[in-house]
């Protein structure tokens, strides 16, 4: 094939001699590709720094939060733990303002306390001394300090048991997530075993905070339907071996009329699977 670019070199273009009119281009895209396909796999990708102000403080900070509808749902655990391929997504859901410490998860943070809250936040927290620095993306440690410091916040503001259970319930989520990246980099098993043990507390906390939500507190419950948190406690009463506890629960979904199939279904496995003693 003759040279389509003859002559070029004597613009300057020395190169153009070598040139190739679609095989260069297609090599191009496919270096471009390859190169966009292991940046998918990043964490980084899918987050960003977000804007905040605090309530308590008033001062506006940023913080890492998700891109939303970027991750990819990849499934659920039984208690409802989602997962997202390439990042877990629970990490970035605490927000804690660098200032003053106060801290929420987002849900919550969207929620201004009352004026005798902040009061009683601001004190609390007077002798807050700042939050570790994280780098780029947040380590589960990281998103555990900042969703211990949300539930210390709970207490301190005397928010509704189920606000209390919901952020118990995602450290114990946490608590899971580091102990499976634990596993899969070869982490003692004593190390793996102490997480687990911690996991089980939060659950537990989760628990007994939704429990008494049940009594208190008005439906939908931090974002879920009142079938939704029946299951989600039959699965952590079965998570902390309080399995007649589970049962009664499972009972009030397979008998109830406006109860999605799904939920039923998966409410029926658990009975099964509870029956056989596993
Ligand atoms: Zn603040």
């Amino acid at each position: 094939m003759a040279n389509l670019f003859e002559g070029l070199e004597n613009l300057g273009l020395s190169g153009a001699g070598n040139m190739k009119l679609y095989d260069q281009e297609k090599e191009a895209k496919a270096a471009t590709a390859a190169k966009e396909a292991v940046k998918e796999a990043s964490e980084e990708d899918y987050i960003f720094d977000k804007s905040f102000k605090c309530p308590v403080c008033d001062k506006t900070f940023t913080a890492k939060a998700t891109k939303t509808g970027k991750a990819k749902s990849t499934g659920f655990d039984p208690d409802l733990r989602p997962h997202y391929q390439g990042i877990d997504t629970l990490k970035y859901d605490a927000i804690s303002c660098e200032k003053c410490g106060y801290s929420a998860v987002t849900r919550y943070f969207a929620v201004n306390p009352t004026s005798g809250q902040i009061k009683l936040i601001r004190e609390g927290l007077k002798s807050f001394s700042g939050l570790p620095k994280t780098e780029g993306i947040y380590t589960y440690d990281d998103a555990i300090t900042r969703h211990k410091l949300a539930l210390a916040c709970c207490v301190m503001k005397h928010a509704k048991a189920s606000e209390k259970a919901y952020t118990c319930l995602k450290i114990a989520w946490l608590l899971r997530g580091k102990a499976e990246e634990g596993v899969a980099a070869g982490v003692p098993e004593a190390e793996i075993k102490a997480l687990k043990e911690q996991e089980l507390e939060y659950i537990s906390g989760a628990y007994d905070g939704f429990n008494e939500a049940f009594s208190h507190e008005n439906f939908p419950m931090c974002g879920m339907d009142e079938n939704t948190v029946t299951f989600l406690c039959a699965n952590l009463a079965h998570e902390v071996h309080k399995d007649d506890d589970a049962m009664r629960l499972l009972a009030r979904i397979i008998t109830a009329r406006d109860v999605n199939s799904r939920i039923k279904d998966k409410a029926n496995e658990l009975k099964e699977q509870i029956k056989a003693g596993k």
